[in-house]
């Protein structure tokens, strides 16, 4: 069975690695099949691919794009689109325009909390000029040691009710799978383990998901613990979708697992890669 790694990032959104080098990595780590999926974004896919040529390994294009979902939001990864696609890629722009204005308010609020500077902080450790995230925030707050590590951060910033969190609009479920569906790719929900919604909340948005043409979600993912590769099995069959797998590698340190770490699919789910 080939091993299977369908989501990390480079350079072009928040990962550590230049596309090449995450290429070289996968293949160092065995991974017979990779997606980079970088953050609304498709910039690194031409450098990736030809990295992946040289490697020997099956290269697919990906992305993750972020997506609004009532309050929540939720990232739905792209695989095998075509990377020029004028629907898809006017999409990302959408997406990536919002990200500087949001930006700065993440900024003013953790100036409010007593962090002044985070702004100029966080833009030391971006690495395209396309776009920010708050994994540079993040970065920048623990170099000012206002968190021990990466795995921190997001606990006491940036998200919901911490400092440094503003809400923002992404683009809606519907717009993503149709962006990735006009790009001839499959639209899958990203580590659907980490939402923070209820399990009638979830039942929900596979079923908009699914009602909306997307085709998989992942099952297998560093986010996830092994009861939810079992849960989420589970709803995938049960909603007639796919099962994909990734890592959603960063980079060293930063990752809960490396490329091409994940398990063996679990039984009875229909892999996203079926009919590759
Ligand atoms: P953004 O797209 O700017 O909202 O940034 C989201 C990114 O922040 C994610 O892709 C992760 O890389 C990172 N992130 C979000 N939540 C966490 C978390 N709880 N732990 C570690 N990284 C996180
Ligand atoms: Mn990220
Ligand atoms: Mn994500
Ligand atoms: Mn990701």
């Amino acid at each position: 069975m080939p091993r299977f790694d369908l989501h990390c990032h480079s350079t072009h959104s928040d990962g550590l690695f230049a596309p090449a080098a995450v290429v070289a990595r996968a293949v160092e780590r065995g991974v017979d099949v990779l997606a980079l999926t970088d953050h609304d974004e498709v910039s690194g896919l031409a450098e990736a691919r030809q990295a992946a040529i040289a490697g020997g390994i099956t290269f697919v294009c990906g992305s993750e794009l972020s997506v609004s979902w009532g309050k929540i939001t939720i990232h739905v990864v792209a695989l095998g689109i075509d990377p020029q696609n004028p629907t898809l890629t006017e999409g990302l722009a959408t997406i990536r325009s919002g990200r500087s204005a949001r930006a700065r308010r993440i900024a003013d609020s953790l100036a409010a909390a007593g962090i002044p500077g985070a702004f100029e902080g966080a833009m030391k450790y971006v690495t395209s000029e396309r776009l920010v995230s708050r994994t540079h925030f993040a970065r920048y707050l623990v170099e000012t040691g206002h968190a021990r590590q990466m795995k921190d951060v997001f606990k006491r910033f940036l998200t919901r009710g911490k400092p440094g969190y503003v809400a923002h609009e992404w683009a809606t479920l519907s717009e993503a799978v149709g962006w990735i569906h006009a790009a001839g790719g499959q639209a899958v929900i990203a580590h659907p383990g980490r939402y923070d919604i209820t399990a009638t909340g979830m039942r929900r948005l596979l079923a908009e998901f699914r009602d909306a043409g997307g085709d998989a979600i992942e099952v297998l993912s560093s986010s996830h613990t092994p009861a939810q590769y079992a849960e989420f099995a589970a709803h995938a069959r049960a909603f007639g979708l796919r099962a994909s797998s990734g890592s959603d590698w960063h980079g060293p340190e930063e990752s809960w697992m490396d490329l091409g770490s994940m398990p063996e699919m679990p039984a009875g789910v229909v892999p996203v890669w079926k009919d590759w």
